[in-house]
């Protein structure tokens, strides 16, 4: 019989369905406190940030929240509660504050296996443990718990995807019973509860709806978009994600659930769940690594390694991270960041990067590679803050894990294989019209040129309204020189990682320009 005040702390995992936290508390709490805390760390508007939006937060992941959140009032509301929006400098202060004003007997939350949370985490725990106050936090965010992986193997991460697959087994079902109502909500007492903040109220302006993502945040969302994905069971069958086209964008390649997954608007479980559904309905289809499941088992991967790797998102201090020699050349990063760097494959990307905050895999493996070992020879870890600011799916452990990847810098040790800024991405649009789209300057230049826009005659360049220095820059480097550069330069600081151990700030020193 449900006695207590009980409070339900929402941080990802922003849904009602196959939300073990949720379910738990509903059934043990007789009022029921859904509480989800603003946090100025990531939503307080920052002038001098490089576009706008908080120190860590383009405007679009911004707002994906809010109506991530304003769709999960209102499924709470139809459940007869409501969501209990809390502001504050620090979370685990506001939450600390709430459990003594409300007189909360247990306290519900999904693991969330980031640094920040876990040590925002263990401030409740800590309190929650003297105060007699119970603590219910389950694994959910991922299809299985990254420390029983660990453990399985020995207390070390898998290193490898193949590895990992061996280990990890079946993943636990999701909950598929559906709520009926939930507990009320207690009084207020001290802690005033907010509506979800509109941009505006945030502090944003108006901010309209010009370029802004056209993905659109929510459980409700979510779960459109992995139906209409899943209907078509032949798609889901044949998926292979090497084979999908990095520039199509009217109707992307793969199923653009990573920002619902990345917030916990859709379970991963329940997506895992829908998908060996979909495999039990057709005679044949692929496996991982390149299937939908592949890609689900992906995240998994990145998630156990970036768990139990000490220091996994830096280079220093990290184990299984190469240490390279990067340059740091501020006026090619920013060319980079900005989409200027004069190749228009690149520049696209990064224009879609902040208009929309989303790419596809490979678009992100072009850029990736072109700022790190393949052209400009920058620190991976800057480009991963660019990511981290503007992509809707940004992830800690998935962006920090495809970094080291796209990098070199581990997993993946190929570094003469790079990807060319000219030929890889007219392989798939050969026309340019992904080029035409995200750069309107380009938009009537010859297909001939598209990607190479400095060979055009000058003829050409004024009759596409497009002078090349002018309207669009000149390359900022030039790929076949840089890109031999690049791999000499690995080779070096590949030959120093051989030794037994890491080698030290000076010798990187020794290998750089
Ligand atoms: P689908 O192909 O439809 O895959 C379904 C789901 O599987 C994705 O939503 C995602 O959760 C997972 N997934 C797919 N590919 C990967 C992968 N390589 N690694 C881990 N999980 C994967 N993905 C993020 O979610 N957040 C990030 O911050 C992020 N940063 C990246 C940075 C770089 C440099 C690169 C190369 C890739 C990054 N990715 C990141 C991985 C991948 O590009 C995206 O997950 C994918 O493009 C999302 O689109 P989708 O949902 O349509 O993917």
């Amino acid at each position: 019989m449900a006695e207590m005040n009980g409070l339900m702390w929402f941080r990802k995992g922003l849904r009602v369905h196959d939300n073990p936290a949720l379910s738990h508390a509903a059934r043990s709490a007789r009022l029921l406190y859904p509480v989800f805390v603003l946090d100025p760390r990531f939503l307080r508007p920052d002038p001098s940030a490089p576009s706008p939006g908080s120190a860590r937060s383009g405007l679009n992941r911004i707002r994906f929240l809010l109506e991530s959140l304003s769709d999960l009032d209102s499924s709470l509301r139809r459940l007869g509660s409501r969501l209990l929006v809390l502001k504050g400098d620090d979370p685990a202060d506001v939450i600390l504050k709430a459990l003594k004003e409300w007189k909360i007997r247990e306290i519900c939350y999904e693991f969330d296996t980031e640094p920040y949370a876990l040590a925002q985490d263990k401030r409740i725990k800590d309190f929650a443990c003297t105060s007699g106050i119970k603590v219910f936090s389950p694994v959910s965010h991922t299809l299985f718990d990254p420390a029983e992986i660990i453990k399985k193997n020995g207390g070390k991460p898998p290193l490898t995807y193949q590895s990992f697959i061996k280990i990890a087994g079946q993943p636990q079902p999701p909950i598929l019973q559906t709520f009926s109502c939930l507990p009320p909500v207690g009084n207020a007492g001290a802690c005033e509860f907010l509506d979800v903040p509109s941009m505006e109220e945030l502090g944003y302006g108006d901010v309209g709806q010009e370029g802004f993502s056209p993905f659109r945040g929510g459980e409700s969302e979510a779960l459109k978009r992995l139906k209409e994905s899943l209907d078509d069971k032949k798609w889901v069958a044949n998926f292979e994600k090497p084979k999908g086209d990095p520039s199509a964008f009217l109707k992307p390649a793969t199923t653009v659930l990573s920002p619902y997954l990345k917030f916990g608007c859709l379970s991963s479980r329940y997506f895992y769940k829908c998908l060996q559904d979909v495999y039990a309905d057709v005679k044949k289809h692929t496996s991982p690594p390149v299937s939908l499941v592949g890609q689900l088992l992906w995240r998994e991967f990145f998630y156990t390694l970036a768990f139990g790797t000490p220091n996994f998102d830096q280079m220093k201090g990290n184990k299984i991270c190469k240490q390279i020699p990067w340059s740091n050349n501020e006026e090619l990063f920013v060319a980079w960041r900005e989409g200027r760097t004069g190749y228009p494959w690149i520049d696209a990307i990064m224009i879609q990067l902040k208009k929309w905050g989303w790419m596809h895999h490979l678009a992100r493996h072009s850029v990736a590679c072109f700022l790190t070992r393949g052209d400009l020879f920058i620190h991976w870890e800057k480009g991963r803050d660019v990511f981290e600011r503007l992509l809707i799916d940004h992830d800690w452990a998935i962006n920090n894990g495809n970094w080291l990847w796209l990098s070199c810098s581990s997993f993946f040790y190929q570094y003469n294989r790079i990807y060319s800024p000219i030929s890889f991405g007219k392989k798939y649009d050969p026309n340019g019209n992904y080029i035409r789209h995200f750069l309107p300057v380009l938009k009537d230049m010859p297909k001939e040129y598209i990607y190479e826009p400095w060979t055009a005659p000058m003829s050409i360049q004024v009759k596409a309204n497009c002078i090349i220095g002018k309207d669009y820059p000149k390359p900022v480097i030039n790929h076949d020189f840089e890109m031999k550069e690049c791999r000499r330069r690995m080779g070096e600081a590949y030959a120093l990682n051989r030794s037994a151990e890491l080698p030290s700030e000076e010798d990187l020193n020794c290998l750089r320009r």
